[in-house]
């Protein structure tokens, strides 16, 4: 009988997965039934991705051996207790080459003045060289896939980059740092900070008046990771301070970013509107078809999510 497998990604996103996903299954040999309704107990794959208010429930899906994300941030639905099934995040090299490009660009915009020089086209010739990139730390909080490949592209450039996780990591070309201590020593050397952890009671208000407070004067803050990491409050009275020179900020506690936050008309804040990096159909379907091979020819699931880590 031919695995069937429910899109469960959304009708507004149907049309551009369908494509793409037939296409990868065609390519990874999978004989399948990709629908976008099925009676429960017949399902063996789901792809998910969160939508509407209402939690799903995944009770009556008894024969589904796996929920595949088509996000890379799983923290809408790694709690949901009707799931029983492994789950999968999205891990994809479109996804990450769009978070590498939202980063450097960002970085190096922060590290280069961009922002005041283009304020400056007033005739007074005032030549304020920036520093070379060696002399600018970086820290990057995450070293998973995303805040991994980013690391390395800022080592690239020439950024010294202090990079921080949960458990200890080894990367080569960045300073690797976990636990409280190595949060803080990260934060007090780290002119620029990326966040790129996942959103978990753990990583709630990683930047908070404490921490912020370890940071070297007028340092930048480029947040693509969720909005949970930062206390809001705090960053705002960081900003004020002048401990936070400029924050770039693509995800928020409630989005779409109300039109009344103080975020959208603060001097020094970017928004961006969550669009930092896109799970890319074109790629991400081969991802998906690739652990629907793996799970049917009885091989290790990629990516799989830890329940208990919350990531
Ligand atoms: P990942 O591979 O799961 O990596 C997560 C990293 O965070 C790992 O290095 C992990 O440490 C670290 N971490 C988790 N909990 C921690 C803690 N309590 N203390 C210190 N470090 C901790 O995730 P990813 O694929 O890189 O994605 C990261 C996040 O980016 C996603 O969860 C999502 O929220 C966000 N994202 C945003 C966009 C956007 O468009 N804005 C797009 C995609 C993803 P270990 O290495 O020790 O496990």
């Amino acid at each position: 009988m031919k695995p069937v497998i429910l899109f469960a990604g959304g009708v507004t996103r149907w049309p551009h997965w369908e494509g793409p996903l037939r296409a990868a299954l065609h390519d990874a040999q999978i004989d399948a039934d990709l629908v976008t309704t099925a009676a429960p107990e017949t399902v063996d794959y789901i792809l998910y991705a969160p939508g509407g208010d209402t939690p799903p429930d995944f009770t009556p899906f008894t024969r589904c051996k796996a929920v595949l994300s088509l996000w890379a941030g799983v923290e809408r639905i790694v709690g949901n207790p009707t799931l029983t099934q492994p789950l999968c995040r999205m891990v994809d090299p479109g996804l990450t080459q769009g978070m590498v490009e939202y980063v450097t660009g960002h970085v190096l915009r922060a590290h280069l003045g961009i922002d005041a020089l283009l304020s400056s086209q007033n005739g007074r010739w005032n030549p304020v060289v920036p520093p070379l990139a060696s002399e600018r730390p970086v820290a990057m909080l995450g070293l998973g896939a995303l805040g991994t490949a980013c690391a390395k592209a800022l080592a690239g450039l020439g950024f010294p980059v202090l990079g921080w996780s949960r458990r200890a990591r080894d990367v080569s070309g960045i300073a690797c740092l976990h636990g409280d201590a190595g949060l803080r020593a990260a934060l007090r050397q780290a002119q620029i900070v990326v966040t790129l952890l996942p959103s978990t009671p753990e990583t709630e208000n990683t930047l908070n008046a404490e921490t912020l407070s370890l940071l070297p004067r007028g340092a930048a803050l480029i947040n693509p990771g969720r909005g949970t990491l930062i206390d809001d409050d705090a960053l705002l009275a960081a900003l004020a301070s002048g401990r936070v020179g400029h924050a770039t900020l693509d995800v928020f506690r409630v989005e779409p970013l109300p039109p009344d936050h103080p975020f959208w008309a603060h001097p020094r804040i970017t928004v961006t509107p969550h669009v930092a990096a896109d799970t890319r159909p074109s790629s991400a379907a081969h991802a998906l078809a690739e652990n629907i091979r793996r799970s049917l020819a009885g091989e290790a699931l990629l990516h799989v999510v830890d329940r208990t880590a919350g990531y």
